[in-house]
């Protein structure tokens, strides 16, 4: 059995590192070289918060592996402190990617094909507040603004790839005790440091994470019962002074738990961890920050985002897209009216087109009534998480799935409606999405 277990957890690594290839980025030229994406094997982060002098930063020690020679890529939105390569100190710098659609970061050292380790140190700056009562500190996405992912508080990868991470974080100059949500295993070592642990299928769009004060929050923890059989571990809290409504939160996210396991198998993840904030509205596997009436959709999105995953900027619309047509009722069309570019933004593209919402849902409510006949969308989708469960894909992928599931190809329908140069449909709200506000780090910082 043990040998059974060992050999599954290699291939299991071994199927993640080939994803992770084959959904790599093309390299680019640059003067003097080139700059090659590269596949995370391993990052251990060391987070220290130091209450006297009021800084942070973070020492990412990162194993990695060049499946071609040139400047390692990786990214960061702050500059680095220190760059270390294979054990000799050398400099990074930010370039901006062909098109100049995004910015990225390379070690400005040539690397030969093979394993190589980067340890780089940065500042912590982005979503930390320095109060009377210590420190809070949360590591917040989005994907409808660029470089928003865990880039944004330390060096990290893409969303193509998955790496097994592990924080260790402390506390230092302080007597005050903290609290960790988070969706990896959080161990309490004492003294003011933690160590975290993440599932090796998470990528830089999956952590959550917030520390603060003990006390600070209010929160409610129980269980609900899987389709599978396990007690699923289940934690809502709330920002003090704010008043956690225990039986109209617990009902909620357990008819929601229920809905989504009948409708799309067991719940995928090893936990749920809900942050009521009363705004926001972004999903993590197995966790949300949102508000009561966008729980069904961030819930949601642990299927669809952070289970069926995306590998990329121009993957990121397909479950923006499911999740709207389940917001709205699952509806089904026979027509459709307009063009988009949500498949076809430019190539090193990271961001969500925000045209997933409207146009994106009314896609699938067309495909949903093209495809009535077999059963519709729902069985496929079904099907997408019992086969490419925590492996991100491509469109091309899903059309491909799709097209494979029903036995015939639907690839006319993706060219026509969301392959187009510019988006070009009906709007049905003005101003930002009612579930994904786009908040500005002014905003998201009052949530802490
Ligand atoms: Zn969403």
């Amino acid at each position: 059995m043990k040998f059974f277990l060992l050999g599954l957890l290699i291939s299991t690594c071994a199927l993640a590192e080939k994803n992770d290839l084959s959904h790599r980025p093309r390299s680019f030229l640059l003067s003097g070289g080139k700059a090659v994406f590269v596949d995370f094997l391993e990052a251990n982060y060391k987070i220290s918060y130091n209450l006297n002098s009021r800084s942070a930063q973070v020492t990412a020690t990162i194993k990695f592996d060049a499946p071609e020679a040139g400047f390692p890529v990786y990214d960061s939105e702050e500059d680095a402190m220190s760059v270390m390569l294979d054990g000799e100190v050398v400099r990074e710098k930010q370039i901006k990617t062909p098109s100049r659609e995004t910015k990225v970061r390379m070690i400005n050292k040539q690397v030969a094909v093979g394993t190589h380790t980067a340890v780089i140190t940065v500042p912590l700056n982005a979503l930390i507040e320095w109060g009377r009562d210590g420190v809070r500190n949360a590591f917040w996405n989005s994907d409808l603004m660029d470089r928003r992912f865990l880039e944004r508080y330390m060096p990290a990868s893409f969303e193509y790839d998955q790496v097994k991470m592990n924080f260790e974080v402390e506390f230092i100059g302080t007597k005050t005790k903290y609290k960790i949500y988070s969706n990896g295993n959080v161990v309490d070592n004492g003294n003011n440091t933690f160590s975290i642990s993440y599932p090796e299928y998470f990528n830089v769009s999956s952590v959550f994470y917030h520390a603060l004060p003990r006390g600070a929050s209010d929160e409610v923890e129980f269980t609900l019962k899987s389709v599978d059989g396990r007690d699923v571990p289940v934690t809502i809290y709330v920002m003090k002074p704010e008043v956690l409504d225990v039986d109209t939160l617990k009902m909620r996210t357990t008819q929601i738990f229920h809905e989504l396991e009948g409708d799309y198998g067991a719940w995928p993840h090893p936990s749920l961890t809900i942050y009521n904030a009363g705004r926001g509205g972004m999903e993590y596997h197995g966790a949300t920050i949102t508000s009561t009436s966008a729980l069904g959709h961030e819930m949601f999105h642990s299927y669809f985002a952070r289970g069926v995953m995306p590998a990329n900027g121009n993957a990121g619309w397909l479950d923006e897209a499911l999740a709207s047509w389940r917001d709205k009722g699952y509806n089904t069309t026979y027509e459709l009216a307009g063009v988009s570019r949500m498949s076809n933004q430019f190539y090193y593209t990271r961001t969500t087109d925000s045209s997933a919402y409207v146009f994106g849902e009314r896609f699938m409510s067309y495909m949903d009534g093209k495809l009535k006949t077999k059963g519709g969308l729902k069985p496929f989708m079904r099907h997408m998480l019992e086969k490419r469960l925590f492996a991100p894909l491509f469109v091309e992928e899903f059309i491909k799935e799709m097209s494979e599931f029903y036995g015939e190809s639907l690839e006319a329908d993706f060219k026509k409606f969301t392959f187009g140069t510019k988006n070009s449909f009906q709007k049905s709200f003005s101003g930002d999405h009612p579930m994904h506000q786009k908040m500005s780090l002014e905003e998201l910082q009052k949530l802490l």
